[in-house]
């Protein structure tokens, strides 16, 4: 997964709230999977610009791998496959019908949520911090977390100040809101939120 902060705009506002919500990033994400995009256009207040699969042919489709999913293999009649023979399969499936004059926008239905894309989004700072509270937790699944946070170092990084305080629930409001399915590790949390961009400061 690449992200980087392709744009930025900061009116000349002292008020953070009221900055926040002028303010504007644009972010370009690539190498996350359709699976997690999915999950990234849910937000509404935002502007979204992904790779077409109607019109990219999807030759050598590039595609994420789950840790969880890493060496592990199944039996179908008979035969041992893995989940990299698998992709490779797909991948052969839809060529094959591209070749055969299936249009690129009803091949694509073999491809998998594993798939790659490239995807730019626009949000105001007010619209980000909503979406890094919920996406940083870990109650959020693997792939859009690990965005979350890369989102959330990048604008530490390059917004001093802005979004210091900006992390999951129980670091941004001091308390879990996630009642029963809470990680239970709240203070574990807070500590690599409020330590995340000192890693790469003491490189
Ligand atoms: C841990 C987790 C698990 C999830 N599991 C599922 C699941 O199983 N199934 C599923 O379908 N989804 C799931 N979602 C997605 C979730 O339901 C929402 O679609 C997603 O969080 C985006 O919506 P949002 O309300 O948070 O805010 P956004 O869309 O980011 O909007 C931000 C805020 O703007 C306001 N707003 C936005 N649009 C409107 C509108 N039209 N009218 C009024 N106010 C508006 C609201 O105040 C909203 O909270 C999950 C999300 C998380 C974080």
């Amino acid at each position: 997964m690449r992200v980087v902060l392709i744009a930025k705009n900061l009116p000349p506002l002292n008020d953070e709230k009221e900055l926040l919500k002028h303010s504007f990033f644009t972010f370009l994400v690539d190498g996350i999977s359709r699976a997690c995009s999915h999950q990234l256009v849910r937000h509404r207040p935002a502007s979204y610009s992904q790779q077409s699969q109607r019109y990219v042919a999807m030759v050598n489709f590039p595609y994420v791998t789950p840790d969880s999913v890493k060496g592990k293999s199944v039996y179908i009649e008979g035969k041992r496959l893995s989940y990299e023979k698998l992709m490779a399969l797909v991948g052969k499936f839809y060529e094959g019908l591209v070749e055969q004059g299936v249009p690129k926008e009803d091949a694509r239905f073999v491809l998998p949520n594993a798939c790659a894309t490239r995807i730019v989004f626009t949000m105001n700072g007010e619209e980000l911090v909503h979406f890094l509270r919920l996406r940083t937790c870990s109650r959020a699944q693997w792939e859009i977390r690990d965005l979350a946070v890369s989102v959330l170092k990048l604008l530490r990084r390059e917004v001093s100040g802005l979004f210091d305080r900006v992390g999951p629930n129980c670091y941004y409001l001091g308390y879990c809101t996630e009642g029963k399915k809470s990680c239970g590790r709240p203070d574990e949390v807070r500590r690599y939120f409020s330590t995340l961009n000192e890693e790469e400061e003491n490189a």
